[in-house]
């Protein structure tokens, strides 16, 4: 299988290989800015893609909307000037056609677009016929079919070069992040659609500059094909997501942090020892199976007692007892109690399922 680490994106014809890096602020908010943050991004020549909102998706109105048209005229100069490929967010067929009319090179759909099947569809016929690269970002919320349903849009209507953008997902918890990484997500879709680059924007699921970092190499660790973060002269001023951005001298340093680690390896004996622990791991999976499958015989057993004696499926007392043991246990062998949660919770449902089909089948 080809390796996703050596994924290729093209862009406005060049074929740009991993990671790819973009870059650039939230929002277009004037010339100066446009071109002195481009300018200097240009420096590490670690950038080869330059980012700006146009139009910006805010929450409350009030906040800083974009400038609009006329900050595509200052993309197009960045691009003759500097060389960068240029990137901005479409979220209607208007902002397709202002965008190609400036050579916009990549056309970036938003976390709240994705999410909206009439948009896409906007989007979809606009982008008919059209030569130019799409990013699609996943949706706000944490619902991986509206992300492959947008990509399907974009796919049906011709366009070639798709990439994916992850964002991270909007929680009700305040936690560590803005938003909530969930990377099974983005695995799922890197599933799905092993041909497509995978790109992390750390900014957007960070909220706060502090985390970009660990959120990067994340990224990279997961195999991921480019990452997307939000740069500007002078971060603490922007006009949007001022908490989020760093400078472009800040991104350098940023990218030479990072450990770039290889997908694979040819080593003969690193692959040795790998497969011998992998052996060991798909044996434990095996038995974790057949546990599963004997522990839920036995669920069906008392299922049919309870039929019997006309004694409900759950005995919440039970149910909890059997929780506390868990977790108990769990934590002994360094395991999680987010974790033990999760796997008990589920082996609960599956088991009150079978109950269910043993009280409800008349015979
Ligand atoms: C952005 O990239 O500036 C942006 C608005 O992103 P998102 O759609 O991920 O919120
Ligand atoms: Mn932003």
């Amino acid at each position: 299988m080809k390796n996703q680490h050596t994924i290729p994106i093209t862009i406005a014809g060049e074929i740009l290989d991993s990671p790819l890096i973009i870059a650039g602020p939230c929002s277009a908010e004037s010339e100066e800015q446009v071109m002195t943050c481009a300018r200097e991004l240009t420096k590490s020549g670690k950038v080869k893609v330059y980012r700006a909102g146009i139009w910006k998706p805010r929450t409350r109105p009030g906040s800083y909307e974009g400038i609009g048209n006329e900050g595509l005229k200052w993309l197009k100069q960045v691009k003759q000037e500097t060389g960068l490929k240029t990137a901005t967010e479409v979220a209607t067929e208007k902002h397709v056609y202002e965008a190609l009319k400036y050579g916009v090179d990549v056309m970036w759909i938003g976390a709240r677009t994705t999410g909206n099947p009439f948009s896409m569809h906007e989007i979809s016929e606009a982008l008919k016929g059209v030569d130019v690269t799409v990013l699609i970002k996943n949706p706000v919320n944490p619902d991986v079919e509206l992300w492959y349903g947008a990509y399907e849009r974009i796919h049906k209507a011709g366009i070639q070069h798709i990439g994916l953008i992850h964002r991270g997902f909007t929680s009700y918890e305040k936690l560590r992040y803005k938003n909530q990484p969930l990377w099974q997500l983005s695995i799922e879709m890197k599933r799905r659609l092993p041909h497509l680059p995978m790109i992390c924007d750390p900014s957007h699921i960070a909220g706060t500059r502090e985390y970009l970092g660990e959120i990067a190499q994340k990224a990279l660790d997961l195999d991921y094909n480019g990452l997307m973060i939000e740069v500007h002269p002078t971060p603490d001023s922007a006009l949007s997501d001022a908490k989020q951005q760093i400078t472009p001298a800040q991104l350098d340093q940023l990218l030479s942090n990072l450990i770039y680690r290889n997908p694979d390896s040819t080593d003969v004996n690193f692959m040795h020892v790998l497969e011998e622990l992998r052996a060991k791991v798909d044996g434990f999976d095996d038995s974790l199976i057949e546990l599963l499958g004997q522990r839920m015989a036995i669920s069906q057993e008392i299922g049919k007692y309870k039929k019997k004696n006309n004694i409900t499926i759950l005995q919440q007392n039970r149910w909890e007892e059997i929780l506390t043991l868990a977790e108990q246990k769990a934590s002994k062998f360094g395991l999680s109690k987010e974790f033990i949660d999760i796997v008990f919770n589920a082996i609960h449902i599956e088991s009150i399922n079978k109950q269910n089909a043993i009280m409800n089948n008349p015979s």
